[in-house]
């Protein structure tokens, strides 16, 4: 077989609106950006993957650090193992973590699509696991801060388009009482076996934390996500000694060191990584290690496509986080049947773009 030989990137951002606004205590967003990354090969094999770093005025940096990542790989043979080593080496000098880390996870999905493509097998198959069918995944793509009123009816909507069996909502509202009728409005909507997830998206502080959690620790919610700033380990350590909801945290490791850290430290229960954080396919599968030496269940953050595959070799594998905010930039994208994410039979990870979505909504860089 002729080797594959990496020759040049193609990188483009675009700026896509948003059905449903995101109101979070992190900020308000009418709009997503991306950046779409393609690994032009010698032969007839483009690797894509994209990545969705929340703050548009940022995608030149991070386009910047792909170019910069990518410079000592043009002409050489694609082994995406490899690259991952020799990159996270060669960031020692300006840190592991942000902007170089987003740029290195989005040549490393690229590449490993690339790579299981030039086998024409889908990426699962190809690290010689089995595409599983029972991946279950929550709705995560409403239920932001939005009046209570208006609650019950988005938790129908969004339990139906899938059938999902689990929703999450944002929580850390005016008081707990708030927090409760919120439970109790998607409950009403999505009806009593819903399982129901809450973020607090890190808005208070370590004992305004404990005094919330232990108001909503007996009403039902699945697990508590982020209640205080994501780095604040000896807080989250307080809080889980404290309550009896699972704490979940994850989506701010930047790299697998930063999940050992966290559960070395005992301040979590379960993580969720990142893909774009953890450092890409490569990242993600060193941490999926690392949760099973501590007996760690893994759900996802984002990025529903390639989680999906990453799902099927994580063996403490829990929930994928379903949005479908990329949805218009894929060609045939991923779709959810009984609450379940289905894995196309497709080479890579199945995603090929909509180009003219893509020159729609582009954006200089
Ligand atoms: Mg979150």
């Amino acid at each position: 077989m002729e080797d594959l030989l990496f020759k040049e990137v193609k990188i483009r951002a675009v700026d896509l609106p948003l059905k449903n606004p995101i109101v979070s205590h992190l900020g308000t967003f009418e709009r997503w950006p991306y950046l779409c990354v393609d690994i032009i090969t010698n032969q007839n094999v483009i690797g894509n993957s994209y990545i969705g770093p929340y703050l548009k005025e940022y995608l030149p940096a991070i386009a910047s650090s792909i170019k910069v990542l990518c410079k000592s790989n043009e002409g050489k043979i694609i082994e995406p193992y490899t690259f991952y080593q020799n990159s996270m080496k060669s960031l020692s000098l300006l840190g592991f973590k942000g902007i170089p880390l987003y740029g290195l996870a989005a040549l490393d999905i690229a590449l490993w699509d690339a790579f299981a493509k030039s086998y024409n097998k889908p990426f699962v198959k190809l690290f010689g696991g089995s595409i599983k069918n029972n991946i279950k995944a929550y709705n995560s793509s409403g239920l932001w801060l939005i009046k209570n009123d208006k609650i019950a009816q988005e938790a129908e909507t969004l339990k139906r388009n899938g059938d999902f069996k689990a929703l999450k909502l944002r929580i850390g509202r005016e008081s707990f009482k708030t927090d409760i009728q919120a439970y109790n409005e998607v409950i009403r909507g999505a009806g009593p076996d819903i399982v129901v997830m809450s973020d607090f998206n890190q808005c208070f502080s370590k004992n305004q934390a404990i005094k919330r959690c232990h108001a909503l620790d007996d009403i039902g919610f699945y697990w508590f996500e982020e209640p205080v700033q994501y780095n604040m380990l000896e807080d989250m350590n307080k809080i889980c000694r404290e309550i009896k909801t699972p704490i979940i945290v994850g989506e701010n490791f930047h790299g697998p060191k930063d999940a050992h850290n966290a559960l070395l430290n005992n301040s979590c229960d379960m993580i969720m990584p990142d893909l774009m954080r953890i450092g890409g396919v490569s990242g993600w599968l060193k941490t999926a290690s690392i949760a099973e030496s501590f007996n760690i269940e893994v759900s996802t953050h984002l990025y529903p496509e390639v989680s999906a595959h990453l799902m099927c070799l994580t063996p403490t594998a829990e929930w994928l986080e379903w949005v479908d905010w990329a949805n218009p930039i894929i060609k045939d994208p991923y779709k959810v049947k009984n609450g379940n994410v289905i894995i196309p039979d497709k080479a890579g990870f199945g995603i090929e773009w909509n180009e003219s979505v893509i020159s729609e909504y582009k954006i200089d860089l």
